[in-house]
C-alpha cells in the first residue's frame, strides 16, 4: 500500500484513477482546485483537498511523506476550448514545475505526468488517412500552439528532473480519451462527449439536426476511460521514463464517429457541417508498437463498446437536466 497524491482528482480521469486506487489498497491524496460539489466523483475514503497547485506551497503541503503523484491537473478542454485559451493552457505549466519541485523537496519515489498527442509535430498530422504517431514524431517539435507546447516542455521538465535530481518519471501521451464521468457540456467538452450530447438532445427533442465542426472527415481515434487507467497504471509501474501513446489505434472520421452513435442511439440526425469551427489537425491516430514492446499490453476497447457507456451515461444526464 502507498500513499499516493491525485492532482486534479475532481476531474474525469483523475476521478476514475482514484476510484482504482482506491480499490487496490492505497491510500489516496485527491486534489483538485474546484469546489467539492463540481467533482466528477469523490470518494469518503480519500483525503480530499480544494486547493490550487499551481501554487508551490500547496504542492509542498499535498506532497507530504507521500509516496507517488500522479499530475492530471490541467485548465484544459477540447478543441473548441485549446484553439480559444492559448495563454490559460500554458499556464498550467506551474501546476507541473510545483509538483515537481514539490516531489523533489519531499522526496516522492515516483511522478506521472499526463501528456498527450497534441504534443505530436503538426506536419504529420496534414492528411485523414495518416499513419499511426510514433513516440519519436514529437520531433522536430511543432506542436499544438498552446496547450501542446506546454505538455511539450512539462515532458522535457520531467526527463530532466530524472537527469539531473534522479527522481523517477513516467510520461503518458494520451489520445482522446472518452467515457461516463467526464465534461460533456459548458464548451470544454471533447468530440465524443459533444456528439452524444447533440444526438441524445435532438432525439430528446425530436429535432434531428445537429452541427458538425468542420466537414466530418478529419480522423482520430478514441480511447476508452477504461483503457486509459489500466495503461497508466501499467506505465507508472513500468520502469519506461520515455514517454509513451496510450491511445486506441482503432482510427475513425468523426462522421464514422456520428454513425456509430446513430446506431447506439437507434435514432438518425441530419448533420450540418460549420467549416468556421475549431477542428484541429486533419488526421491522427496512435502507433502502439512502442507500448506493446514495453509494456507487452495496449489499448483494445473497442469504439462502439465504449461510445454505448458514454452515450447512456450522458442521456442519462440530459434527461436528469
Ligand atoms: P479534466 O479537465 O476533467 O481534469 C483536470 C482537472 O484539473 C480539473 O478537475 C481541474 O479543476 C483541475 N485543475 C486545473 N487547474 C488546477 C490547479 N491549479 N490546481 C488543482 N487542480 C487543478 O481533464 P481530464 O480529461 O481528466 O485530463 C486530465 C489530464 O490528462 C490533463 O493533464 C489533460 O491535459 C491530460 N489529457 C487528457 C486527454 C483527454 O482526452 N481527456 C487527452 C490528453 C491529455
Amino acid at each position: 500500500m502507498s500513499k499516493i497524491l491525485v492532482a486534479g482528482a475532481g476531474g474525469f480521469i483523475g476521478g476514475w484513477l482514484t476510484k482504482r486506487l482506491l480499490a487496490d489498497g492505497h491510500q489516496v491524496i485527491a486534489v483538485d482546485i474546484k469546489p467539492m460539489t463540481n467533482w466528477y466523483q469523490s470518494f469518503s475514503n480519500a483525503d480530499n483537498h480544494m486547493m490550487d497547485l499551481a501554487l508551490l506551497g500547496n504542492c509542498i503541503e499535498a506532497t507530504k511523506e507521500v509516496d507517488e503523484v500522479y499530475n492530471l491537473a490541467a485548465d484544459m478542454g477540447g478543441m473548441g476550448f485549446i484553439e480559444n485559451h492559448k495563454a490559460e493552457c500554458m499556464l498550467s505549466v506551474l501546476i507541473n514545475t510545483h509538483l515537481l519541485i514539490a516531489s523533489r523537496q519531499n522526496k516522492v519515489k515516483k511522478f506521472f505526468f499526463a501528456s498527450s498527442a497534441c504534443v505530436y509535430n503538426g506536419e504529420k498530422q496534414d492528411r485523414p488517412d495518416i499513419v499511426g504517431l510514433k513516440e519519436s514524431d514529437a520531433y522536430p517539435a511543432m506542436p499544438e500552439d498552446g496547450y501542446g507546447w506546454e505538455k511539450l516542455f512539462s515532458e522535457r521538465m520531467c526527463r530532466h528532473f530524472y537527469e539531473d535530481f534522479g527522481l523517477e518519471t513516467r510520461i503518458a501521451r494520451y489520445h482522446n480519451v472518452y467515457g461516463p464521468e467526464g465534461t460533456w457540456e459548458g464548451g470544454r467538452e471533447k468530440a465524443p462527449a459533444a456528439l452524444c450530447r447533440k444526438i441524445a438532445q435532438s432525439k430528446i427533442e425530436k429535432s434531428n439536426k445537429i452541427e458538425i465542426w468542420g466537414d466530418g472527415e478529419q480522423t482520430r481515434s478514441f480511447t476508452f476511460i477504461d483503457d486509459c487507467i489500466e495503461g497508466t497504471l501499467r506505465l507508472m509501474n513500468s520502469d519506461v521514463r520515455e514517454p509513451l501513446n496510450i491511445g486506441s489505434d482503432e482510427m475513425v472520421s468523426i462522421n464514422q464517429m456520428v454513425e456509430t452513435i446513430e446506431s447506439i442511439a437507434k435514432f438518425k440526425v441530419e448533420r450540418i457541417y460549420d467549416l468556421n469551427a475549431p477542428k484541429g489537425v486533419r488526421g491522427r491516430n496512435s502507433d502502439n508498437t512502442k507500448i506493446q514492446a514495453e509494456l507487452n499490453w495496449a489499448p483494445s476497447i473497442s469504439l462502439l463498446t465504449g461510445l454505448t457507456a458514454t452515450y447512456k451515461w450522458i442521456e442519462g444526464q440530459l434527461a436528469q437536466d
